[in-house]
């Protein structure tokens, strides 16, 4: 079965695996003990990561603090501004209609608890208009939130425009940057955020570890509390054992990202170019712009065909998903496609495919023979 659901999550890097067994092997001890030498190698390794992951985006180590991964760092920081925001009439919040469900559901308890949310549709190419978020700002605009490229289409947003304007005003941005991490890795370099969601199952990495970037100004913390109490650890807000192995794996994965990540996108892109030719000999349109898309995704429809019926009949050849893993079982049509003005038989039609450096050729013959035998 070719894997071809790299968005959801990737195979893990031999390299990080090394990494990781090493670390389990020989540095078990708890990053918070310093009374002893385990503890001080294993709080070691921990910063170590914290700089590898820090040089790759250009911030300070001290601006790093480890989650469990993209979900954690999205409610950490929606739901960790919520009180300051409230105390300080800060209670207007921008975000899109096409983010990921840990943006979209901690957005429904703000608007529960008192807060104003506004969601920016999609256009047809997949992007959200930055115009349309920054005609919205307010004096208690507390936070815009983005994701940097959608995880259904691959279609990088203009994150970057935001943040310029943004950088003059005291409302707080946030990037989800789950899927670009690693991958964009200039571009990341460049703009200015307060917050940054990120993941390492994303790029080769272990699964059940992330990163919440908050960006410093004169030393401190935008006013985040944390979402569990019960120790001091990653700045005290987050508190928990550190999980040494995993955080080694991550930044053994970012250092791969950043030194590969040029090889990588020419990787990334033949594949795209092979799968686009192969896709030409059936009926099919492809979802968003593709000037706007990683090289690493295409979202796919196939008019007159059921998604759902596509993936269980190919199932042993291909891995495809039709949006994102944790809603993917519900068969709703997805929420991106519809924000995007699809009506819902396209959305019905559409599948995910993404894949990475790692993919070696893909042969797409069971999905065109399938689509094939459909329209005849
Ligand atoms: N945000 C986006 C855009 C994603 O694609 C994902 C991946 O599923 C997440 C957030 C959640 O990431 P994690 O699995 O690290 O919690």
């Amino acid at each position: 079965t070719i894997y071809l659901d790299f968005n959801a999550t990737t195979p893990i890097d031999e390299r990080v695996l090394q990494e990781m067994n090493d670390v389990y092997r020989n540095n078990f001890g708890n990053a918070g003990s310093r009374t002893h030498v385990y503890g001080q190698m294993a709080n070691k390794l921990v910063e170590k990561s914290r700089r590898e992951i820090a040089l790759l985006l250009q911030v300070d180590s001290n601006e790093v603090i480890f989650t469990s991964g993209a979900t954690e760092s999205n409610n950490l920081t929606l739901l960790g501004l919520a009180e300051w925001g409230l105390e300080n009439g800060r209670t207007h919040i921008i975000s899109s209609q096409i983010e990921h469900k840990s943006i979209l559901e901690p957005l429904e308890l703000l608007s529960k608890k008192g807060f104003e949310i506004e969601l920016v549709p999609g256009n047809k190419s997949g992007r959200i208009d930055s115009n349309e978020i920054i005609r919205r700002v307010r004096s208690d605009t507390l936070l815009v939130s983005m994701m940097h490229a959608n995880n259904e289409t691959g279609i990088i947003q203009p994150v970057a425009e935001v943040g310029d304007f943004l950088r003059e005003t005291p409302t707080y941005f946030h990037i989800d940057a789950a899927q670009t991490f690693g991958k964009l890795v200039e571009e990341l370099q460049l703009i200015h955020y307060d917050f940054l969601s990120v993941s390492a199952h994303k790029i080769f990495g272990p699964q059940g570890i992330g990163a919440l970037v908050a960006r410093r100004k004169r030393f401190q913390f935008p006013p985040i509390q944390p979402l569990m109490l019960g120790g001091g650890q990653e700045f005290g807000l987050r508190p928990g054992t550190v999980p040494v192995a995993l955080v080694a794996g991550f930044g053994k994965a970012s250092i791969l990202a950043h030194q590969e990540y040029n090889a990588r996108k020419i990787s990334t892109q033949q594949i795209r170019e092979s799968i686009i030719s192969q896709l030409s000999e059936i009926p099919h349109l492809i979802n968003g712009d593709m000037q706007f898309g990683l090289s690493s995704t295409l979202n796919v429809s196939f008019p007159g065909i059921d998604s759902e019926a596509l993936m269980l009949t190919l199932e042993q050849d291909l891995a495809l998903s039709n949006g994102s893993a944790c809603t993917s079982k519900e068969y709703k049509p997805s929420h991106v496609l519809l924000s995007m003005g699809f009506d819902e038989h396209t959305a019905h039609s559409a599948i995910r495919l993404s894949w990475g450096y790692a993919t070696n050729e893909v042969n797409l013959e069971p999905l065109i023979a399938f689509v094939k035998d459909f329209t005849n």
